[in-house]
């Protein structure tokens, strides 16, 4: 998060949502980006060739007050859909049922949109950067990553984007808002998919589970890795080792452990805030036994729905919410969004400092646990999941 205080802009870490905004609308290249050990970047800042011109700090993401109070009310009225590619190779080797890149491909493919923001693969860490995709570089399936659980600092390439009539972006939450502040004029319709987000996770996350795996992440960070695909819920692979997707996600990676930090400070997993038009999901708690995949689809606007009719690859699979309000778990983000004014600094009751308190003791000491012991048999692991988790059982 960047903040502008004194006539200098400061970073602040703790809040930063690593997006890569900052960087991307700098016109005097005062903002870089340094690697950390754990994955996530700093944002370094030349004093000297800053003119405070504050763009960086309006587009940032993490500056925006965050409003929760009527967030749930819409839920009802939304329209939902288990979508999924009408191959079913695709439909099996995306993250849940290739909703998302069947959307950015065909979109183009069909001249529905004349441009579309979203990422491309890569082979260095994080194994994926923004990319502006148009009818002269069309992606085929295999170019676009499926869910990178890493940061990707997806936002830092925004300026390939060329003005376009209707362009679709995607990203998490974090990520389409910091879009929404740099793309005026950009284009004369923005279509945005949210890629259903609750936290990124730090390098340190992949660690622990080739930890598990008995495999190492060398320090050049030159390793390969593998989140989801392969069937639903698929496999997490580190270089050569695998672990099932469900499994691995119950270890204390699924606990919010190894977090972004910033990811704290923001409760809009749907990107509702973020004036998203679809959001995409697993559908967890609903769809445990299907092997191909399925994207839990949230369309949230005409705009959205319309879009989907367009894609003839798509079949999509009317539901109640009823039937999709398991996979929803709106009571976990409920959960998260009581917390963000703690993690925020600002004034909170009792109870929540109280619910904070026990989520960052519980962080620290899980982290320490696994960090300083050595490898340890994975019943050790699976033991460590059945600790109660404080924050749910403080707001419960
Ligand atoms: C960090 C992260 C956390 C998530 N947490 C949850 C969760 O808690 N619960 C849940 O139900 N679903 C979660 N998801 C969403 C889920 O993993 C799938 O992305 C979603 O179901 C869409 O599936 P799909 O088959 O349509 O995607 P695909 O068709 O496989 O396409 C994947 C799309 O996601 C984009 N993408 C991948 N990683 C990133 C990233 N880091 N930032 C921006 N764009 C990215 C790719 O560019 C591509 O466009 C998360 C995704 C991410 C990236």
């Amino acid at each position: 998060m960047l903040r502008y205080n004194d006539d200098k802009i400061f970073f602040d870490y703790l809040h930063c949502q690593q997006c890569g905004i900052c960087e991307a609308v700098c016109s005097k290249q005062a903002i870089s980006f340094r690697l950390l050990e754990n994955g996530t970047h700093e944002v370094v800042i030349d004093h000297e060739k800053c003119i405070r011109c504050k763009r960086c700090v309006n587009c940032c993401p993490a500056n925006k007050e965050e409003d929760y109070r009527t967030y749930f009310d819409g839920f009802h009225a939304k329209t939902y859909f288990l979508g999924y590619n009408t191959d079913n190779r695709i439909r099996h080797e995306s993250s849940s049922g290739g909703v998302c890149k069947t959307i950015i491909i065909e979109s183009l493919r069909t001249g529905i949109a004349d441009g579309v923001y979203s990422l491309k693969r890569t082979d260095a860490y994080p194994f994926a950067e923004g990319e502006f995709y148009a009818k002269d570089n069309i992606p085929d399936y295999g170019d676009i990553p499926n869910s990178v659980y890493h940061s990707v600092l997806a936002c830092r390439n925004i300026n390939k984007i060329r003005k376009c009539k209707r362009l679709v972006v995607v990203g998490t939450s974090c990520q389409l808002r910091a879009m929404n502040a740099a793309l005026k004029g950009k284009a004369e319709e923005v279509i945005r998919v949210c890629i259903f987000c609750k936290q990124q996770k730090t390098l340190d996350s992949t660690r622990f589970l080739a930890k598990i795996m008995g495999t190492d992440i060398p320090e050049n960070l030159k390793f390969s890795t593998r989140y989801r695909g392969i069937g639903w819920p698929g496999i997490v692979r580190v270089n050569e080792s695998e672990l099932p997707w469900n499994r691995a996600a119950q270890i204390p990676f699924g606990r919010r452990l190894w977090t972004v930090s910033g990811c704290n400070v923001c409760g809009d997993s749907f990107g509702t805030d973020a004036d998203a038009d679809i959001t995409l999901m697993d559908p967890w708690k609903i769809r445990m036994p299907n092997e191909l995949g399925e994207t839990l689809t949230i369309v949230h606007t005409e705009r959205g729905e319309w879009l989907l009719e367009q894609l003839p690859s798509l079949t999509l699979e009317r539901k109640d919410f009823e039937e999709v309000e398991p996979a929803l778990d709106l009571k976990d983000i409920w959960r998260k969004q009581q917390l963000v004014p703690f993690f925020r600094g600002q004034n909170c009751s009792d109870k929540i400092i109280k619910a904070g308190k026990a989520e960052q003791w519980q962080r620290a000491m899980l982290t320490s646990i696994v960090e300083t012991l050595p490898r340890m048999p994975i019943i050790f692991y699976r033991a460590l999941c059945k600790l109660p988790d404080l924050r749910n059982k403080i707001l419960k």
